[in-house]
């Protein structure tokens, strides 16, 4: 149990904050709960922002993880618009940007992340034009949308699951769109060669123009918009429009002026506990341990920041719960819903189940019997075996997974009651 005059605060109010929150009220913390998000937005829903928001196909409304009624409910204090700027540990404080202090009992960190920055020439004056952009957040998407409209010429930098989403949603509006990605293939960092071959064909079938080991050298500015993309190779590319989403870097910079423990993420244990007994944290901007992997890790993903911050919670409130959950991921483009799970780095075999040609199949990446991760495209029967298939480290022979006429789920013993 909790004092009721205690105070618990979470820096950052998006998947992993927001549901931090309300998880730690669930698991019986009596005293103040204060959610900051330097957003003025309640949490909500960011995945929708490159897919369905993008194309039109959602309202705002749906956007939010929670009405506001649901943080009241739980008493709950939301404060938007606000930007945490230091950690006072020795005091349990923390310092604003409009200069306000606040105490804490306990404290959670879920500050996510923000898109890695274009280095280029001319990178500070693209982004002062209206007509270049990262994609983060819900007030990224709106100056986005207001852009785009059909015939425009869009050039994506970066050929990952965030650039091809925007891609996806962009030709189906009707604009002229092209992906510019520096490696020779796209989704190279989280796919085997055969699901990019797959992807790209996708969508260059629907019209989008691909184009791998293009790397972009700067960017031409004049009059208060980007007009081209200069490649390294000497080509140029006249847009109207330009997206860039080349990855995320951990916003840690809080954590580590206070003195907490970072490399590649503000390191937490298996309780997500900081090197802060008092410090917790969850979501995007975490390193943590994964018993099921036997190696630390920083994952980008709502399943990620969902669970991990329920652990977080109810270890704030006194309990003793552990974080082990096998990494899944997943990504829409056009009528494709990819589902992936597990890890694939260091897989011996890739086997495949279905033909990509009917647009449902699976992938299953291999280490001697065991399954290390999969990627399911339209067959979510397939993702759910799969996942207990990786998380509980079941022998499996390639025959098995490449038969399509046995269900997947056969392969498994029954679940324990
Ligand atoms: C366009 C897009 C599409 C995506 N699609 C998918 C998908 O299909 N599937 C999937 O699993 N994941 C997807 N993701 C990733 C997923 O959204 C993230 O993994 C998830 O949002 C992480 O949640 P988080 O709470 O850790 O971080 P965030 O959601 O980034 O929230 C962190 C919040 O903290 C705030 N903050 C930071 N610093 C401060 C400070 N000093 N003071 C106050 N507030 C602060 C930020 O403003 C932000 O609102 C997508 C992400 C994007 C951007």
């Amino acid at each position: 149990m909790t004092e009721a005059s205690s105070t618990a605060i979470i820096i950052g109010a998006g998947h992993a904050g927001g549901e931090l929150a309300i998880a730690l009220r669930n698991e019986g913390w009596a005293g103040r709960i204060l959610l900051l998000g330097e957003e003025a937005h309640l949490p909500y829903h960011r995945p929708p922002l490159s897919k369905a928001y993008l194309a039109g196909s959602v309202e705002k409304s749906s956007l939010s993880i929670r009405p506001q009624a649901a943080y009241d409910r739980a008493s709950v204090e939301f404060l938007g618009g606000v930007r945490v700027t230091r950690i006072d540990r020795a005091n349990q404080r923390l310092e604003l940007a409009d200069g306000q202090q606040l105490s804490y009992d306990k404290l959670a960190i879920a500050t996510g992340g923000r898109p890695r920055p274009l280095s280029v020439p001319n990178a500070a004056a693209a982004e002062r034009c209206s007509n270049f952009h990262y994609l983060r957040t819900l007030d990224d998407v709106e100056h986005i949308r207001e852009q785009m409209s059909a015939g425009k010429r869009l050039t994506i930098v970066g050929g990952g699951y965030i650039g091809l989403e925007v891609a996806a949603s962009a030709i189906t509006l009707g604009l002229q769109v092209t992906v510019l990605e520096a490696l020779p293939r796209v989704l190279q960092r989280v796919t085997a060669a055969e699901l990019s071959a797959y992807y790209e064909r996708k969508h260059r079938e629907a019209g989008v123009d691909i184009r791998t080991n293009v790397q972009v050298a700067d960017l031409d500015v004049a009059d208060d918009a980007v007009t081209a993309v200069i490649c390294a190779d000497g080509s140029r590319l006249d847009t109207d429009l330009v997206v860039v989403g080349i990855g995320l870097l951990a916003n840690t910079e809080l954590a580590a002026e206070a003195g907490l423990e970072v490399d590649n993420g503000i390191l937490v244990d298996e309780h997500a506990c900081t090197s802060d007994p008092l410090i917790f944290a969850a979501g995007d901007c975490t390193n943590h341990p994964n018993s099921l992997l036997g190696r630390r890790l920083r994952l980008e993903s709502v399943p990620n920041a969902l669970e991990q911050s329920r652990v977080a919670a109810a270890n704030m409130a006194g309990k003793d719960k552990r974080y082990a959950s096998v990494p899944w991921f997943w990504s829409d483009q056009y009528e494709l819903k990819l589902k992936m799970v597990g890890l694939a780095e260091g897989f011996e075999r890739l086997v495949l189940r279905g033909d990509p040609q009917t647009d449902s199949f699976s992938a299953f990446y291999l280490k001697g019997d065991k399954l290390l991760a999969a990627d399911t495209v339209n067959r979510p029967q397939d993702f759910i075996a799969a996942k207990r298939l990786v998380a509980e480290g079941i022998s499996v022979s390639s025959e098995q997974l490449a038969d399509d006429s046995q269900p997947l789920k056969e392969l498994l013993p029954p679940a324990q009651a």
